[in-house]
């Protein structure tokens, strides 16, 4: 079985892990939304990555999924609404027994790829690192974190984990990454939507923490409800350290309204919304909080799903 990193999305994090893979000696494929894409990619000559006043050049070899050789091995960098269908055009291409590493933010996007390979391998992520495209294949490092890795339904640690230490990509394995991802999503839910419609940092909900409180005991309701309990676990007073630790930091949601990019809601509050209707589950607020945010979002022009 072919040993190479395909990445699909030189985006953000993809760019991130492609450089650092590459940089480690892995072999490592870039797969790129169109022909046009593959062009300038091709003019720029690779992708630049910097951490803090280093900054390093990685002729990275691309292709577009039109590409014939088969993929074992694929970390989805893109957003979660591009995933399954980015995936689906893949689908051919993938050979018996891939795996997948999906990067997705949120839930909802993991299961609707696994339904596009139903033989392959979806490995699911939960990140904490932080990088951001200054230019077309040009990336910043800008916040140091970490990287959960599992799989709902097989705990085998995959063979190749080791690349990531051999890349001082920091990771680790676990048998609870839906926890994880159910666990980031409140947070999310507590936070990102409230600074899109109080036009705030994330420090600016400070003024704001009743209305995070009912948010919060509304949300671990639902954790608990979807199977959750450990991810209910004293939320309120994590979603409040997380206010204060990055009190000057604009949310994720907050960045993409702002430069007028489509959100991740769907994947988000909208997930946890429709898990909350499929278990009969009322929660006033958080249908309240979404509404408005949805509302916001249509009157910006912008998807509201
Ligand atoms: P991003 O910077 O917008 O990058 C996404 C990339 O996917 C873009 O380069 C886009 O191509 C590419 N793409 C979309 N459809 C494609 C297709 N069909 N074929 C090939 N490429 C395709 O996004 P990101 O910030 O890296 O985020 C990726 C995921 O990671 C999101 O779910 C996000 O929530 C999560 N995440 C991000 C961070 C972070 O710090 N950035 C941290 C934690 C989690 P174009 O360049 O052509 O548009």
């Amino acid at each position: 079985m072919s040993s190479t990193w395909h990445i699909l999305g030189a985006g953000s994090l993809g760019s991130l892990w492609a450089c650092r893979l590459a940089r480690a000696g892995k072999a490592v494929r870039l797969i790129l939304r169109d022909e046009q894409r593959l062009a300038a990619y091709q003019a720029a000559g690779g992708l630049t990555l910097l951490e803090q006043d280093l900054t390093s050049h990685y002729a990275i070899p691309a292709e577009t999924d039109q590409a014939h050789a088969p993929i074992h091995r694929l970390l989805v960098a893109c957003k979660a609404y591009d995933a399954a269908p980015a995936i689906a055009r893949l689908a051919p291409r993938l050979a018996a027994g891939a795996e997948l590493v999906l990067l997705q933010n949120g839930l909802g996007s993991q299961d609707e790829v696994a339904d596009q390979v139903p033989h392959a391998r979806c490995i699911f992520a939960s990140s904490t690192e932080g990088a951001f495209r200054e230019d077309d294949w040009r990336v910043r490092f800008a916040g140091q974190g970490f990287n959960w890795l599992g799989d709902p339904v097989n705990p085998s640690v995959p063979q190749w984990f080791d690349d990531l230490h051999d890349a001082a990509i920091p990771a680790e394995w676990t048998v609870d990454i839906l926890t994880r991802l159910w666990r980031k999503l409140a947070l999310n839910c507590a936070i990102n939507p409230l600074t899109v419609l109080h036009d705030c940092h994330n420090g600016g909900l400070l003024a704001h923490l009743e209305q995070v409180s009912t948010l919060c005991v509304e949300l671990a309701d639902l954790l608990r409800r979807c199977g959750q309990p450990e991810a209910a676990e004293g939320l309120d007073e994590q979603v409040q350290r997380v206010i204060l630790a990055t009190a000057a930091n604009y949310s994720s949601m907050y960045q993409d309204v702002r430069h007028g990019r489509r959100t991740e809601v769907h994947y988000l509050l909208g997930h946890a919304c429709r898990a909350a209707a499929r278990h009969g589950l009322e929660l006033p607020h958080l249908e309240q909080l979404h509404q408005r945010l949805v509302d916001n979002l249509k009157a910006r022009g912008l998807p509201s799903d």
